[in-house]
């Protein structure tokens, strides 16, 4: 295998890829470098910026200087880090058709020394109809099978595109198609016009259709993916490799990137921003230098900024807070949050590839942090892998104690004294937004690792008392005991108890307290328990 795993969070991971010029890791960002010309000569790439691989149009060079014999693809850019090629397919959606024969590219960048290399597909682009979508599949994969014999025996890592455009049945089916076809990568075409008119949400929608269609084992390029502010998005979707050319190209256009967004450099009054070409010079300074001067050095910014904000995205992956990084970006501009919603709704799936623990805890700020994989498995742990102790008929439900885990926090010890002899009752704990907490389970990953901005939304509050309501549902608790506090949430959560109660038919008993944990409160809650079991075994 070329490809292996070594980090993961949602369904972004840390990968090593392995190429005939040595191992990448991933996420790995691509610059597209021109081969004709280069505002940042590739060799300063790899030694000044760290790109130890980028990408090349192969289409260009054969057509430019395809008659030279030995060309080879390094030794022309002058770069010794890794070089992927290109076919010509951007061409193909920017120009109509080139002219090229398919496997005369293949063997093309074969003989150019590619270390990854892209067979020339049809990109579907944005508005094409569904028949022209549908014939761009079928000629692709047509050419992806008859490619095969040509990179059977390559040391190549070969990429097979999955098109579609915006029509996601498309997506989905040539995905499950090109993934039954031996590539080494996979990869999603033409998201640059969704990209360019900021339809973030369409492009969760565009990758998710492929990326849960494709094998996870292999990595997923997404094409023309260069603006670093969806960088985390990308990836958190399951895109490993992205390549661009936006970092050149927004210069050109006096356009600063930044991980939140692009800024016009007439805008500026200061460089946000410490990478070596915004600590010599302040926004003054690059406004008044000639064009050619300004596009460099504008050139040079945005490549360090998508450079830093790969590593950004890589710590995030390898600590566990790539939703953390997921939802600070989302708040760059508003198409991203509404993107960051749309993936939301794909909760299932991240919290299927999400691992189980990671060193990190949670921030948890509003209700859109309920999708996040942690509070998802939670929920389905409780339901499917949790029984209340056999012998425990009633649940007492109490508020959980300020201090995690709470198992070890002085509250349960001093609230388990005034419970001594009620054998009968089940304690667990309310608390958002998890909703139940079993004692016992509280010390499991992430249950004690959370923090919590209040005051709770109405939203987290209402999951919190649904969440609660659900569990005295599924367990075969004789009543419920609840012990509550005096908040807007102790009141729904006495609610939405009671109106399960109500309807299965199980008993309820309330006992209100403004301070739960303090002696007092203590002693009353253990003669309320008296009085209930007298009447209860009477
Ligand atoms: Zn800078």
């Amino acid at each position: 295998m070329s490809f292996e795993i070594v980090d993961r969070d949602l369904l972004g991971r840390i990968g090593r890829l392995r190429t005939r010029r040595g191992v990448v890791e991933t996420p790995l960002f691509l610059p597209v470098v021109n081969p004709l010309t280069q505002p940042i000569p590739p060799r300063r790439m790899l030694e000044e910026f760290g790109c130890k691989a980028l990408i090349t149009n192969a289409y260009i060079i054969k057509r430019r200087l395809g008659d030279q014999p030995d060309l080879e693809v390094h030794r022309l850019l002058d770069y010794d880090g890794v070089i992927a090629t290109d076919s010509g397919g951007y061409q193909i959606l920017v120009y109509g058709d080139v002219k090229a024969d398919p496997l005369e590219i293949v063997e093309f960048q074969k003989r150019i020394g590619s270390d990854i290399a892209v067979i020339l597909d049809i990109p579907t682009g944005w508005e094409a109809s569904r028949e022209r979508a549908e014939w761009t599949v079928r000629e692709t994969l047509r050419r992806a099978e008859d490619a095969l014999p040509l990179i059977a025996e390559s040391d190549v890592l070969w990429v097979g595109p999955v098109q579609g455009g915006n029509h996601l049945d498309l997506v989905e089916w040539s995905a499950k198609s090109m993934s039954q076809l031996p590539y080494d990568i996979y990869a999603l075409g033409s998201p640059t016009k969704v990209m360019e008119q900021y339809l973030f949400s369409t492009l969760v929608d565009m990758v998710m259709a492929a990326k849960l269609n494709l094998p996870v084992n292999r990595p997923l390029h997404l094409f023309g993916a260069g603006h670093p502010m969806i960088f985390a998005l990308a990836v958190a979707m399951g895109c490993d490799i992205f390549d661009s050319a936006a970092y050149a190209l927004y210069a050109r256009e006096d356009r600063y990137l930044t991980p939140r967004g692009t800024m016009k450099l007439d805008e500026l009054r200061y460089l946000p921003c410490s990478c070596p070409i915004c600590r010599r010079y302040d926004a003054d300074e690059l406004r008044e230098m000639l064009k050619f001067e300004r596009e460099r050095l504008l050139a040079e910014h945005n490549l360090y900024v998508c450079m830093a904000e790969v590593e950004a995205v890589k710590q995030a992956i390898s600590e566990g807070g790539l939703w953390e990084l997921l939802e600070a970006r989302s708040r760059g501009h508003p198409a991203l949050t509404s993107a960051f919603r749309r993936l939301t709704e794909y909760r299932e799936a991240l919290e299927r590839w999400s691992p189980t623990h990671k060193l990190k805890g949670l921030f948890y700020f509003d209700h859109y942090d309920l999708s996040r994989p942690e509070i998802m498995r939670h929920r389905r742990r409780l339901t499917t892998n949790y029984s209340p102790p056999r012998r425990a008929s009633i649940l007492l439900l109490a508020p959980a104690p300020r201090e995690k885990p709470y198992i070890r926090s002085s509250d349960y010890r001093r609230l388990r004294e005034h419970l001594i002899g009620f054998e009968e009752l089940h304690l667990c704990f309310y608390a958002p937004p998890f909703g139940v907490v079993p004692p016992e389970l509280s010390e499991t990953y992430p249950l004690s690792q959370i923090e919590v901005a209040e005051p709770l939304d109405p939203e987290t509050m209402r999951w919190t008392a649904e969440e609660t309501a659900r569990y005295i549902e599924e367990k075969p608790y004789e009543g419920v005991i609840l012990y509550r506090g005096s908040t807007d949430l102790d009141s729904l959560i006495e609610r939405c108890c009671r109106e399960i109660c109500d309807s299965l038919g199980k008993r309820i008993w309330v006992l209100e307290a403004s301070t739960p944990y303090s002696e007092a409160s203590l002693r009353r809650l253990r003669e309320f328990l008296k009085d209930i079991f007298k009447d209860h075994k009477s």
